[in-house]
Formats: structure tokens, sequence, C-alpha cells
């Protein structure tokens, strides 16, 4: 489930990052309307989040294994397991 991954990813951020668990919810709550709403819907980056900001992260191209997420406002980037590779930065969300 590399979904499920990049959210752990995203979790231990905001937790690093001093997001309280209450604000960690809130994050994730928009995480999921995104996906409700639309399933190349971009996800908030966790770095401007805490900073009270919402940034939408961009899909890197990234060979099989590895998946890149990039915030374009703070320059911050994300990995996690991806199993497929990704040769467009159209859509972000990794396969479930
Ligand atoms: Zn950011």
């Amino acid at each position: 489930m590399p979904l499920k991954l990049l959210q752990e990813t995203m979790r231990v951020r905001l937790l690093k990052k001093g997001a309280a668990p209450d604000a960690v919810e809130t994050y994730f709550s928009r995480w999921d309307v995104a996906l409700h709403a639309d399933s190349a819907a971009p996800l908030p980056c966790p770095d401007c989040y805490v900073e009270g900001a919402v940034s939408l992260l961009c899909r890197k191209p990234s060979p099989a294994g590895v998946g890149i997420v990039e915030c374009p406002t703070c320059m911050a980037s994300f990995e996690f397991p991806d199993f497929q590779q990704v040769a467009s930065t159209q859509g972000i969300w990794p396969t479930p």
C-alpha cells in the first residue's frame, strides 16, 4: 500500500515539525476530502501546513521503487516506496 506508506511519511514529518495531534488529524481529513473529490487531486505539503499555509505537492518523475513528491513553495521533497515507475508529473497519488 504505497498510499499508506506516503501517509506514514507525512505523519512522521508533521510530528517532527511539532504539529499537535489535532492538527495532524485535520491534515489527514483534508487529504481524505481531496481523495474523494478527485483521484488526481494534489495533497498539501506538511511543512507548509504546520506554518499555516496550504501548498500542493507535485509528483516528480522517478524510477520504480521510489516515489517522490516535492513542494513548489518550500522546496521540501518527500520519498516513499512506490512500485511503479513514474514518467510524468501528472497526478501525485501512489498506486493503491
Ligand atoms: Zn511546502
